[in-house]
């Protein structure tokens, strides 16, 4: 086949037309899919800066933000782009120019947040036609973020900062070599509060101790943070040790005022303070931090609720509780340095022995006796109490099994032994290679192990007392003193501490005490002791007060296995 040239020319027009046409559809399909779009599009004139384009998801989302904007979506062409912005002049001097484009903004409308990218429309010869502005409403993503920033920042508990900011706080100010103070707070006795009356009581009163620190530190250009637990940090940014140390006094007075938590009544609480400054005490936040431990733990030690501003004797002393738990390691392995002594517990009426008490002894190679008052502390610390425990329960159980006037052996066993769930190996284990009946064993434990972890220490102690071993609740009257604890155990003993009875002779109170104590231990059938009695006048005193069983001095030292 062929074609006639005037054919050709009509075909050429043809073609003109026919891509014209195609020009055409191919545009109207281009918006067609932008209106699709869900991205939502609006192109602007950029001499009037009035919309001349508006794609579906635009006016779909305009519609739900109509409400905050002073048009509506149906009349959003021909309209000025001004609507949106709060300072249009700034936004009209960017759209005008392509050189500043493309240009990305955030726009607060309310309580919505839009998210704008803004990109030059150029014709195929490089004229500019105008701005388009594809954009969304990122109010949810931006929530989001702030959240996760917040979570990631601060505390959820108390909304305070947290250790990262802390710690990012704190580096930052040491790398520019700034002075810095810190306070290193650790509330007492909040574990007791958070373990005796839950959780959520322990939470709320975490809260109010937030409360009271950012009220002491109001205005003040300090950082109060939540490291964790009941451990709270002020980052003041100089070294005036005197305002610092009126700063810690203000946290102390504010800490220690009763807290009002639920119906709970009031609840008394108090804190302890490390305090160290940079560069003074060290320029790195690891040693600053490790040394504001150590004051903290000197405040802790020096009976609670006082400031300790770290001091170079005070590193002295914990390299010293370090080498001196590394010996008594090594002492336990030799086995030749450790003993058990024993004291007599005698009965009243009869002033016979009932029982003695093992205490354990230390002759330290170079230091000679080291008190157990010094080096128990160390071992319940470190775990080490746990082989010193069962050392001294064979020990005394074996002894014991000899001695010919059979009374009991009472060995003393720390809270952190409990819990652990190996007290009940390491008993069975002493008594069946010793052989001593298990009714001649008495386990001293004192308050802080009921109050530990309440019921798992307490469930322990029920198993040891279902085999036959007796029970005694040690150094009543120094520790919390509670005559619920008494009612929490079916202890066999209660023994009532040497203070409370040496006081007895001259104070009224001790005296009372002592004689509640002996009252109650009648009514609940329990045997009461009175520890430390050195004189005859002690004793009088406590067999007047109703007490059953002494201990002391006046009857015999502790001394080795005789
Ligand atoms: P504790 O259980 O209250 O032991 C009684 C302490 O009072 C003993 O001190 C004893 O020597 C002392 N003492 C006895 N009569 C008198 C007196 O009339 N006047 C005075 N001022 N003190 C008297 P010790 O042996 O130095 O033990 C101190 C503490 O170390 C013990 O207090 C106990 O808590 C702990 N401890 C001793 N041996 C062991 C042990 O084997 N295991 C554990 N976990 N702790 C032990
Ligand atoms: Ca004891
Ligand atoms: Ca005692």
């Amino acid at each position: 086949m062929y074609r006639s040239t005037s054919d050709k020319a009509v075909s050429t027009r043809d073609m003109a037309q026919t891509a014209v046409t195609r020009r055409d559809e191919e545009q109207s399909r281009l918006l067609r899919m932008i209106d699709e779009m869900p991205i939502a599009v609006m192109t602007v004139d950029p001499v009037t800066f009035a919309i001349n384009y508006v794609n579906e998801t635009s006016k779909t989302l305009i519609r739900s933000i109509e409400h905050l904007l002073p048009i509506k979506a149906e009349e959003l062409l021909g309209t000025s782009i001004d609507v949106f912005h709060r300072h249009p002049e700034h936004q009209r001097r960017i759209l005008a120019n392509p050189a500043n484009l493309p240009h990305n903004a955030r726009i607060n409308l309310g309580p919505e947040v839009l998210d704008l990218k803004v990109s030059a429309i150029t014709a195929s010869d490089g004229t500019y036609l105008g701005p388009m502005l594809t954009w969304a409403i990122v109010t949810k993503a931006v929530q989001a973020e702030s959240r996760i920033h917040q979570l990631a920042h601060f505390d959820v508990l108390t909304g305070l900062a947290n250790r990262i900011t802390f710690s990012k706080q704190l580096e930052a100010r040491l790398s520019e070599g700034a002075d810095v103070s810190l306070l290193l707070i650790d509330l007492d006795g909040f574990k007791l509060v958070n373990d005796t009356r839950g959780h959520p009581v322990g939470d709320q009163l975490l809260k109010v101790v937030a409360e009271r620190l950012n009220i002491a530190f109001d205005g003040a250009e300090t950082l109060v943070s939540r490291l964790g637990g009941d451990e709270f940090t002020v980052l003041i940014p100089h070294a005036r040790l005197a305002e610092v140390q009126r700063l810690a006094v203000r946290v102390l007075s504010a800490l220690s005022m009763p807290y009002a938590i639920g119906d709970e009544g009031l609840l008394h609480l108090g804190a302890s303070i490390g305090i160290v400054q940079a560069p003074l005490h060290g320029s790195t936040s690891k040693m600053l931090m490790r040394r504001a431990d150590i004051a903290l733990y000197a405040a802790k030690a020096a009976g609670k609720g006082v400031y300790k501003l770290f001091s170079d004797n005070m590193e002295a002393r914990i390299e010293e509780r370090h080498q001196l738990l590394a010996d008594l390691g090594v002492s336990l392995a030799a086995g030749t340095e450790l003993f058990v002594y024993y004291q007599p517990i005698v009965d009243v009426p009869t002033k016979k022995v009932t029982a003695r008490e093992a205490l354990i002894r230390w002759n330290h190679p170079q230091r000679g006796w080291v008190s157990p008052g010094v080096f128990i502390p160390i071992a319940e610390q470190s775990g080490l109490i746990d082989r010193i425990g069962a050392f001294v329960l064979s020990t005394a159980c074996v002894d014991a099994a000899g001695w010919a006037d059979k009374a009991r052996v009472a060995v003393n066993v720390s809270a952190t032994q409990l819990g652990k769930g190996t007290i009940k190996g390491a008993v069975v284990a002493a008594l069946s290679a010793s052989g001593l009946a298990p009714d001649r064993l008495e386990i001293e434990v004192t308050e802080t192990a009921i109050v530990d972890d309440e019921h798992r220490s307490l469930s322990e102690l029920h198993e040891l007392r279902d085999m036959g071993v007796r029970i005694a609740l040690d150094d009543f009257g120094t520790g919390y003193s509670s005559l619920t604890h008494l009612r929490a155990f079916p202890f066999d003993k209660i023994k009532i501490d040497g203070s409370f009875v040496r006081d007895a002779v001259s104070s009224p109170e001790c005296a009372a005490v002592v004689r509640a104590v002996a009252d109650l231990g009648k009514r609940l059938g329990v045997t009461t002791v009175a520890e430390g009695v050195e004189t005859e006048e002690h004793f009088r005193c406590v067999v007047e007060e109703g007490c059953m069983e002494v201990q002391g001095y006046h009857f015999g030292k502790p001394a080795p296995n005789a």
